[in-house]
């Protein structure tokens, strides 16, 4: 009998065998996370079980990776392993599916840092994104990798053996577990390095133990796995020379995908392919396969997905997707060094002839041939995207809803390819509201050749921009206006100076130039109440202009022609940034109501307030904040009290209340009056 000793802290019992040479076994509880993580898991996975194959296939995978790649550099390594291969056993008799390795293993540390707690991994993502709601869990699980605990779907019991290549370790070890909150280590005797998983599966899932289901199963998620993959069946009522004489046949294909001419290979091997890469559900929407011969040689394969992974827009330092190869072993996540930012949605393979195999990090950064792969790679990038776009359709739309933001940045980011970005954005506009509709060739085509510009608004969203006092000039000259109110919008226009000659300007500027103005101007009266307003309103605005395109609204911003607009201001504002101050510009309309009124009124305190109220409405149109919200609601609210009063009794003068700031009693008896 083993005995078992229970060690809920993680402090370092003994192992080993105890006095009477017995091996002990030592229990330790999951972290709190990984048991929140199973019971989730098990419930959102269910209908996807079979991806459990795909998750620990995927493992044994980069265990052999990790060997092949450390055997370069480190001699001391343990493994002389010639044949590296991954075995899956059916036992239907033990109701048991086992996944064997002999790839890098895992020491004892190893195991307990990678198995008993979640590491940075898929798993780890994947369960901070949880959202409780298994329907929406289900259908994110197609980004992650969700790893090794995906093993629980089916099993009730997962045994892991496991010794490591390193140099200097000779001991083996055994991690088992139910899944429900503890699991034991012990120290085993194991001869070959490399990693075995034993599956003990549930009863309602044991109708997997079937040799052929599991070779389907293979072969669908993994066929294109880079290590042979054999599938057996363990029967004690077979005859076992059988599988001992004739060759074995490994279930998947080995032959690297990119490594084939494209005309051997099908749609549904890439689709396959991409899958195993992505971990996406979903097909790819365009992919591109190159291979490159000359002074330097590459193959290159890459994917357009359709979906976009939850974190996608804001995430933009997680990137990892686009592997690199040399010679067909793998490297490491080279998504950083070969993918600009904005193209961080792309997903696929490169594999170099010509670099040194022991490449480092380092060395990657400043090698002139991975700068010239890297801008490969973005050509070949933006060919696809503009395949896609050329084809139309509801896929192009797709791609513009799912990761239109994220190519935007290209604009900021890639300078040199500024022109051809900015040919594959979309917008909304006014004549098309619907997001991601109208592209800039689009809104020329429209505008024709006398536009001398492309305008556009930014605003917070469509229905702010679309309330906006600016346009009223554009729609009465049926003008197009893109509507731009993604965040990252306010910053494009700041990089994006014209397309196709034709300069982008803002329809909130104050400099537009109208040939025929809406508004016939009194000019005295304008100075006249353009000066009123500027001395009511001293330091808080810049200028004070009439204006000659308002025509229902009573005063607009004047966005400085060139500068911060206020989107912008608003955002790095929320950023927690400091933003330099800045005195808008006010455009009144003089032939409105309320300035015709205050023109009128020879009353200062009226006219002052009335003032203040015109440019704090101009603000909020414009999606500004307030510096104070409480002012402004009261002195409309005395301006309201006052018109009443007007109205019903004639006499009353709005100045009475010269006295003092009005408060809410005396608002309400003005009402009575
Ligand atoms: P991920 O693969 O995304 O890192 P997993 O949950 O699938 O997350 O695996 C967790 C970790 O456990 C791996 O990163 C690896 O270090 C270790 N591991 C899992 N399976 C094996 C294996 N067959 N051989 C060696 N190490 C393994
Ligand atoms: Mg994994």
């Amino acid at each position: 009998m083993n005995q078992t000793q229970t060690e809920n802290q993680n402090e370092n019992p003994a192992d080993g065998p105890n006095a009477n040479g017995e091996p002990v076994i030592e229990t330790r509880a999951f972290d709190a996370e990984v048991h929140q993580l199973l019971k989730l898991m098990i419930n959102a996975l269910y209908s996807n079980r079979e991806i459990f194959l795909r998750e620990l296939v995927s493992n044994a995978s980069d265990a052999l990776d990790k060997l092949r790649f450390q055997a370069l550099t480190d001699s001391g390594l343990q493994s002389a392993e010639q044949n590296p291969a991954i075995e899956i056993s059916v036992d239907a008799e033990k109701h048991m599916l086992v996944i064997e390795d002999n790839g890098i293993g895992m020491t004892r540390d190893e195991v307990v840092d990678h198995i008993g707690t979640i590491a940075r991994s898929g798993t780890a993502r994947f369960l901070e994104s949880l959202s409780g709601d298994q329907k929406t869990d289900a259908k994110m699980i197609g980004q992650f990798g969700v790893g090794f605990y995906s093993a629980f779907i089916v099993s009730d019991k997962v045994v892991v053996e496991t010794r490591s290549a390193s140099a200097g370790s000779d001991e083996a070890v055994r991690w088992v577990s139910d899944g429900k909150g503890e699991y034991t280590l012990e120290t085993i005797e194991r001869e070959p390095v490399g990693t075995r998983i034993e599956l003990h599966l549930a009863e309602d899932h044991r109708d997997l133990l079937d040799a052929e289901r599991v070779k389907g199963i293979v072969q669908h998620y993994s066929n294109h796995v880079s290590f042979p993959i054999y599938v057996q069946s363990i029967d004690p009522a077979d005859d076992e020379s059988e599988t001992e004489s004739t060759p074995r046949k490994s279930v998947n294909d080995t032959q690297a995908l990119w490594t084939r001419p494209k005309t051997e290979i099908s749609d549904d091997e890439y689709t396959e392919f991409y899958g195993g890469l992505s971990g996406d559900l979903q097909a790819p929407a365009k992919w591109t396969h190159h291979h490159v011969e000359g002074n330097q040689s590459y193959s290159m394969l890459l994917f357009l997905p359709s979906q976009a992974p939850y974190d996608l827009a804001w995430n933009r330092d997680d990137r990892h997707g686009l592997k690199l190869y040399i010679q067909r072993v793998f490297i490491m996540d080279a998504a950083e060094q070969l993918l600009p930012r904005y193209l961080r949605f792309v997903r696929g393979v490169v594999d170099s002839a010509d670099l040194p195999l022991n490449v480092s990090r380092e060395i990657l950064q400043d090698s002139p041939l991975l700068t010239k792969i890297r801008a490969a790679v973005v050509r070949r990038s933006l060919d696809m995207i503009e395949k896609l776009a050329e084809q139309g359709g509801e896929p192009w739309q797709q791609f513009q809803r799912e990761f239109g933001n994220v190519l935007k940045e290209g604009i900021i980011e890639d300078p040199d390819n500024r022109e051809r970005i900015a040919g594959l954005l979309h917008f909304a506009s006014t004549t098309s509201t619907q997001p991601y509709s109208v592209s800039l060739a689009d809104y020329l085509e429209r505008a024709g050749d006398e536009a001398d510009a492309v305008w556009y608004l930014t605003a917070e969203n469509q229905s702010q921009a679309l309330a906006s006092p600016h346009l009223e000039a554009f729609f009465s000259r049926q003008v197009e206006v893109l509507l731009l109110t993604d965040p990252v919008d306010a910053w494009l226009v700041n990089h994006l100076f014209e397309y196709q000659g034709k300069p982008l300007k803002s329809a909130a500027s104050g400099q537009l130039d109208i040939d025929e103005p809406d508004q016939v101007v009194d000019s005295k009266q304008g100075e006249r109440l353009a000066g009123r307003i500027k001395k009511a309103l001293g330091d808080r605005v810049g200028n004070v202009l009439p204006s000659r395109r308002l025509t229902e609204s009573a005063s607009c911003i004047a966005e400085e022609a060139s500068g911060m607009n206020l989107q912008m201001r608003r955002i790095l504002k929320q950023a927690g940034q400091d933003v330099p101050e800045y005195k808008p510009d006010l455009e009144i309309n003089v032939s409105h109501d309320l300035l015709q009124r205050l023109d009128r009124s020879d009353d200062d305190v009226y006219s002052a307030e009335l003032a203040q109220v015109l440019l704090d409405q101009a603000l909020l149109i414009d999606g500004g904040e307030l510096a104070d919200p409480t002012g402004f609601v009261k002195r409309v609210n005395r301006l309201l009290a006052s018109g009443a009063e007007a109205s019903g009794a004639e006499s009353a003068s709005p100045g009475r209340r010269e006295s003092g700031p009005a408060d809410e009693t005396s608002s309400s008896s003005a009402d009575q009056a």
